[in-house]
């Protein structure tokens, strides 16, 4: 059988694209139908708008037909987190508060993928104001993982990962702050990407916590991740850390996908007891295919990466509490309790009572909590020393190996409710993806097999040094390709054709 429209890469959507054998319209066309015929099920999206994409899809053909280069990704679908600015159109961010908001501008990452002439196929949903490894967290609905639609997608981009797995769209956007690209790819064996902080802009995300928060590519494969890399990253005065630097040349590592030689160190504090057996399994297969291919493998030890969760949920509280003050019923969606005679600090209290979940209190209450002046040194303080340490951690073992490898998380995807009620359960999840974040180096999560206890998917991990983001799609694509060989295809054309038992309808669906 031909391969649908829905079963095409992005890049090969592209080049279709370009070549005049499709064009934009049925391209969108044919993902709606998709989101039509499975996202009851799924339910990876907040907001669709068939008008506001087609619109997008005819302009983006009518540029083609007027001659203008818009680059290899120009008519291809994009989905996009619910905490990216999009001009006019609702941004909910997961959250009542901004229940009926629509930004007045575009997040800069939502400049540059309109002028690459993507397509804007929906917004997704996410655990409210990203905070959340399950999706759960959502005001408005939650999301199943396509590959068992009982258990949880991941979080908190998981409505982006399953747009991917349910093949409603190719490629997503997503921010990564604890792990919110990495654990939702690896649940769902899709890629995800968190750039080095500072090589994708922050400008029009909806703040969580800001020193820690990164944009980053979604795809089911590695060249298409690298290949939107390419277009949203690099610098932007709008956003002060942005660094002023050109994007590492991640296209041509994708493309290339040669670790002959890479000095690979696999974490010693990352795996092992606790972890699921099937995803010490494939993890550790991963590695054997590399070192077949002439990577050098070495064990590395990072001491302080133990004490990343810890400070991690001191850290990212502290700033979630600055920037969630902003949410003060005045200036964007909800307003409750004005009924004329109200005082604004009861406007206020009322509407931030009404409009949070219990996790953005909890973490708000943290927050405010760990830089209270008697608390202030002994908790984000201290915090503020380990992240130091951690970073210290990566820097001795840059001069050791080229880059950092661990399982992406220490399960695979768990049931929906099976952590809600425990909080600490649901922290775990975010094990092995926050020291990136605490650094600030690059990190991504690769497909590299399903556990043979539970048939679901488990993610790599691999850590590069600040601006050496090249070096994960090098990893991620000799990753690919070797075990694509393996596996007689992508992981992700099994979901596609029924042989996981969650058959989406994908392969037959293309009649149209
Ligand atoms: N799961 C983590 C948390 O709840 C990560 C969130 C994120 O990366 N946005 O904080």
């Amino acid at each position: 059988m031909t391969p649908s429209v829905l079963r095409l890469t992005a890049a090969e959507l592209g080049a279709r694209i370009a070549a005049g054998e499709l064009t934009a319209v049925e391209a969108a066309q044919a993902h709606l139908d998709q989101i039509g015929r499975v996202d009851g099920d799924v339910r990876a999206f907040l907001h669709t708008d068939a008008e506001w994409s087609l619109a997008q899809a005819r302009a983006v053909d009518a540029r083609l037909a007027a001659g203008e280069q818009l680059g290899p990704l120009a008519g291809v679908p994009i989905a996009v987190k619910d905490i990216f600015c999009t001009a006019g159109v609702p941004t909910t961010c997961a959250s009542r508060i901004l229940e009926g908001w629509r930004p007045p501008y575009d997040a800069t990452v939502i400049e540059r993928v309109r002028a690459a002439g993507l397509v804007m196929i929906g917004k997704t949903n996410m655990d409210e104001f990203a905070m959340g490894s399950s999706t759960e967290n959502s005001a408005f609905q939650t999301t199943g993982n396509p590959w068992a639609l009982d258990r949880i997608p991941g979080g908190s981009g998981g409505g982006s990962a399953a747009a991917l797995a349910a093949f409603e769209a190719p490629l997503a956007l997503g921010t990564d702050t604890g792990g919110s690209i990495r654990q939702p790819a690896a649940v769902t064996a899709t890629v995800g990407v968190k750039p080095t902080y500072g090589g994708t802009s922050r400008y029009g995300v909806i703040a969580m916590a800001s020193s820690l928060d990164q944009p980053g590519p979604c795809a089911r494969t590695v060249l298409d991740a690298a290949l939107l890399h390419a277009v949203m990253g690099g610098h932007d005065p709008m956003d002060s850390t942005s660094i002023d630097a050109p994007v590492p040349p991640v296209v041509a590592a994708a493309r290339s996908g040669e670790v002959r030689g890479l000095r690979i160190g696999v974490v010693r504090e990352l795996g092992g007891e606790g972890y699921a057996p099937g995803v010490e399994q494939r993890f550790h297969e991963a590695l054997d295919v590399l070192a077949d291919l002439g990577a050098e493998i070495v064990e590395v030890s990072c001491p302080h990466f133990r004490y990343g969760l810890g400070a991690y949920y001191l850290i990212m509280p502290s700033e979630v509490s600055s920037n969630l003050a902003r949410f003060d019923a005045m200036r964007y969606g909800l307003r409750v309790g004005d009924d004329g005679t109200a005082s604004v600090v009861e406007v206020m209290r009322a509407t931030r009572g009404a409009g949070f979940g219990a996790e953005v209190k909890r973490r708000i209450i943290i927050g405010t909590y760990a830089l209270s002046s008697g608390y202030y040194d002994a908790y984000y303080g201290s915090a503020q020393k380990v992240r130091r340490l951690i970073a210290q951690d990566f820097d001795a073992a840059w001069e050791r190996v080229d880059v950092l490898v661990s399982p992406a998380t220490p399960t695979t995807a768990f049931r929906k409710g099976e952590r809600i009620a425990d909080p600490l359960a649901m922290y775990m999840s975010d094990l092995c993806t926050i020291p990136s974040n605490m650094a600030g180096n690059a990190s991504a999560s690769f497909p590299c097999g399903l556990a043979p206890e539970d048939g679901l998917p488990v993610g790599f991990q691999v850590m590069a040094p600040v601006l050496a983001d090249d070096r994960l799609y090098r990893v991620g694509a000799a990753l690919e390709r070797a075990l694509a060989e393996r596996w007689g295809g992508p992981l992700l054309d099994r979901l596609a054709d029924g042989a996981a038992g969650t058959y989406l309808g994908v392969a037959t669906a293309e009649g149209n």
